[in-house]
C-alpha cells in the first residue's frame, strides 16, 4: 500500500475515526433501530457549526455544512445484521445476535468525521450528509427520501467499504455497478391426499420440482447471453408427513438484473412458466413478485467526478473499475432523484487477517480504509460543489 494524500485534519482525527467505528461496532443496531447510533452520531457533531435534524425517516440523521446551491448529498448507512458475531477482537459486538458484518459502522464514523471536517471549511454550496437507516432489504433510503431528504440535491455520492478491493485502492465504475432486488412468492396449489394414492390427488411438491427447473429456463432461454440476470429460488416449503401429499407448495426467491426494460419483463416471464407449468400438472400457481431496488446504475459525470477525487487520495494507478456485482444496494433510490456515484473502498488485507466476505460472522475490515474513505468524501465533494 502506497503513501496516501491525506489532508491535515484526516490525520490529525484518524485515532478518533478509529475509536468512533470501534465504538459503533461494540453496538450494532438493527433496521430502523438505530436510535444509540443515531444519538451517538448527533453528540459528535453537535457545536460543530452543522444544521443537524434527526428522526429523519425513522431514526435517521441528517447533517448539513455551508448554504446556497449547488447541494451535493453525501450518504452513509448505519444499519447492523441479525448475525452472532464470532471474531474475537477488543472491539467485538456486545449485542446477542447482531453484527456490523457489512461494514456500515465504518461508513457511519467516516460520514460523521468527514461532516465535522466539512463543516470547518468554506464550502461554495451546501453538502449534506445523511445517515441512513435500514440499508439492509428493510427500505431505509425510501424512508428517508420521502421525508425530503433528496429535495433540492444536484448530486448523490455513496461509498462501501469493500472486502473484495484490496486496502489502498478505490473502486470506480460508470454505468450498472449493482443490480436491482425483486422478491418473489410463488404459491403452488394442488389437492392433497395419501401418499400412497398420488392418482386421487394433484401433487403440489412434484408441480413445485418442475416450476423450480422451468424457471431456470427464463435466464438461460430467454433472455440474451449478454445481458445479466439471475433468479434463485432460495426456499421451499411444503407438507409435514411423509406420507401426506401436501395441498400446497411456497417458494420464495429473489430477481436480479441491470437493465430496467429486462426487469420489467420479468413478472410476466415468471408467472407464465409457473402458471403454465402448474397447470400442465393439475395445479395451481400464484405469482407475487414485489419490487424492491432499482439497479445502482452511475452517472457518467458524477463517476468522472469521483474518479479525480478518488485518484486524489490514493493516486491514478490504486484507482480501479470494480467488476460490477449481482448484489443489491438502495443507494440506487437516491439514483432516481438526482445522478450520482457509489464508490467501492478497498477494505481487504490478506496479511492483516481481512478477507472475509461481507455477512460473514467473521466479516471485519482494515481499518486503514476508514480514513482513505473518510478523505474520498471530503474531496468527492470538493470536486463536485466546483464541478
Ligand atoms: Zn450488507
Ligand atoms: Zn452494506
Amino acid at each position: 500500500m502506497s503513501a496516501f494524500n491525506f489532508s491535515p485534519e484526516v490525520t490529525a482525527i484518524e485515532p478518533e475515526l478509529v475509536a468512533l467505528r470501534r465504538d459503533l461496532h461494540q453496538h450494532p443496531e438493527l433496521a430502523f433501530q438505530e436510535t444509540r447510533t443515531a444519538a451517538r452520531i448527533q453528540a459528535f457533531l453537535e457545536g460543530h457549526g452543522l444544521s443537524l435534524r434527526s428522526g429523519i425517516g425513522g431514526t435517521g440523521v441528517v447533517a448539513e455544512a455551508g448554504k446556497g446551491s449547488p447541494t451535493i448529498l453525501l450518504r452513509v448507512d448505519m444499519d447492523g445484521l441479525p448475525i452472532q458475531e464470532l471474531n474475537a477482537t477488543p472491539y467485538v459486538s456486545q449485542e446477542l445476535g447482531r453484527m456490523h458484518a457489512c461494514g456500515h459502522d465504518g461508513h457511519t464514523a467516516i460520514g460523521a468525521v468527514a461532516a465535522r471536517i466539512l463543516a470547518s471549511r468554506g464550502l461554495p454550496g451546501r453538502v449534506r450528509f445523511v445517515f441512513q437507516p435500514a440499508e439492509e432489504g428493510e427500505g431505509g433510503a425510501q424512508a428517508v427520501i420521502r421525508a425530503g431528504v433528496m429535495d433540492g440535491v444536484d448530486m448523490a455520492f455513496g461509498i462501501h467499504l469493500w472486502n473484495e478491493l484490496p486496502i489502498g485502492t478505490i473502486g470506480v465504475k460508470a454505468g450498472p455497478l449493482m443490480a436491482s432486488v425483486d422478491r418473489l412468492r410463488i404459491v403452488i396449489r394442488g389437492r392433497g391426499g395419501h401418499g400412497a394414492k398420488p392418482h386421487r390427488a394433484a401433487d403440489p411438491v412434484v408441480a413445485a420440482a418442475h416450476v423450480v427447473t422451468a424457471l431456470q429456463t427464463i435466464v438461460s432461454r430467454e433472455v440474451s447471453p449478454m445481458q445479466a440476470a439471475v433468479i434463485t429460488i432460495a426456499s421451499i416449503r411444503s407438507g409435514e408427513a411423509f406420507n401426506v401429499i401436501p395441498e400446497e407448495a411456497i417458494l420464495t426467491g429473489t430477481i436480479r438484473t441491470f437493465d430496467p426494460e429486462l426487469r420489467s419483463s420479468m413478472p410476466a416471464r415468471i408467472a407464465r412458466v409457473a402458471r403454465g407449468v402448474a397447470s400442465g400438472l393439475q395445479c395451481r400457481a400464484d405469482v407475487e413478485v414485489r419490487a424492491g431496488n432499482p439497479a445502482v446504475i452511475n452517472d457518467t459525470r458524477a463517476a468522472a467526478i469521483a474518479r479525480r477525487a478518488a485518484v486524489r487520495v490514493v493516486g491514478e494507478k490504486q484507482v480501479v473499475e470494480p467488476e460490477p456485482t449481482m448484489g443489491g444496494e438502495d443507494m440506487a433510490c437516491y439514483f432516481e432523484k438526482a445522478p450520482g456515484c457509489f464508490v467501492f473502498v478497498g477494505s481487504e488485507n490478506a496479511e492483516g487477517g481481512f478477507t472475509e466476505p461481507h455477512h460473514s460472522p467473521r466479516f471485519d475490515f482494515d481499518e486503514r480504509a476508514l480514513a482513505v474513505g473518510c478523505e474520498f468524501l471530503l474531496q468527492v465533494a470538493a470536486e463536485a460543489l466546483s464541478a
